[in-house]
């Protein structure tokens, strides 16, 4: 019996090339999770967009250079009535914060997690086009679009569920930019197309990651505060410098 178990394991899995090419993606994609994640994400949010009738231009995997600093945007939407500027997350468990904090806090399972506000890095990215466009403020709607089944509750209109994105972005009425097909083709001769390019930025941003993150872990995650060592009954402890303020303390 015990050998009959033993030949059947070896001849279903062992010699099928089918059970080893599994393991292999299976491996691979553990290793690219991140990648495949955020590449999913962008890819659900591009299906979408092609349900804007063609009066609204699209650009996906767009990037811009100001200065010596690269931005990478996931996809911009150009219309009469503004320029859509839109970053895609992938964000699993439950999510809060609003417009102004630094961070959001994201509960997965029993954990905590503080995210960077993406409201604030794709305000970074109107910046930079504004710059590039010499155009104003209110040309601009930025949009976080959260592409996961996330549930969230971050007090913002700037984010917006996948399935809400057409209907949200078709609720804007006013015609505010009547030479757009005009920006739409300056935009457009502003991407870096080069693949070297592409990578540098990669490459910095991962860097930038890096610093920051260093940065952080002596940072408060609610204000952004510095952290200083403090001494109760119960022994040391790292806690805001801006207490009574802020109140946060850092567990270890
Ligand atoms: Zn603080």
């Amino acid at each position: 019996m015990e050998e009959f178990v033993s030949f059947l394991i070896f001849e279903l899995f062992l010699k099928n090339p089918l059970f080893w090419l599994l393991i292999i993606l299976g491996i691979m994609s553990l290793f690219f999770y991140k990648k495949i994640v955020g590449a999913a994400g962008e890819f659900w949010v591009k299906r979408e967009l092609k349900k804007l009738s063609k009066e609204y231009l699209i650009i996906n995997d767009y990037m811009i250079r100001i200065g010596n600093k690269t931005y990478q945007i996931d996809h911009i939407v150009v219309s009469l009535y503004g320029i859509f500027v839109i970053e895609t997350k992938q964000y699993n468990g439950y999510l809060t914060g609003n417009d102004y904090d630094k961070t959001w806090i994201q509960y997965s399972g029993k954990k905590k997690y503080y995210v960077n506000n993406p409201i604030h890095q794709n305000y970074g990215h109107i910046q930079a086009l504004k710059k590039a466009l010499e155009l104003s403020d209110n040309n601009f709607i930025s949009i976080v679009c959260i592409s996961s089944r996330a549930k969230v509750k971050v007090k913002s209109n700037k984010v917006v569920l996948i399935g809400n994105l057409i209907t949200n972005i078709k609720s804007y009425h006013e015609k505010i930019l009547l030479n757009y097909e005009e920006i739409y083709n300056k935009i457009i001769s502003f991407n870096i197309t080069s693949r070297q390019e592409r990578r540098e930025h990669v490459k910095n941003i991962k860097k930038y990651v890096k610093q920051k993150h260093i940065d952080n872990i002596n940072k408060c995650p609610k204000c952004g505060s510095h952290l200083v060592e403090r001494e109760s009954k119960y022994g040391k402890f790292l806690g805001c410098s801006n207490y009574p303020r802020c109140k946060y303390i850092k567990n270890n």
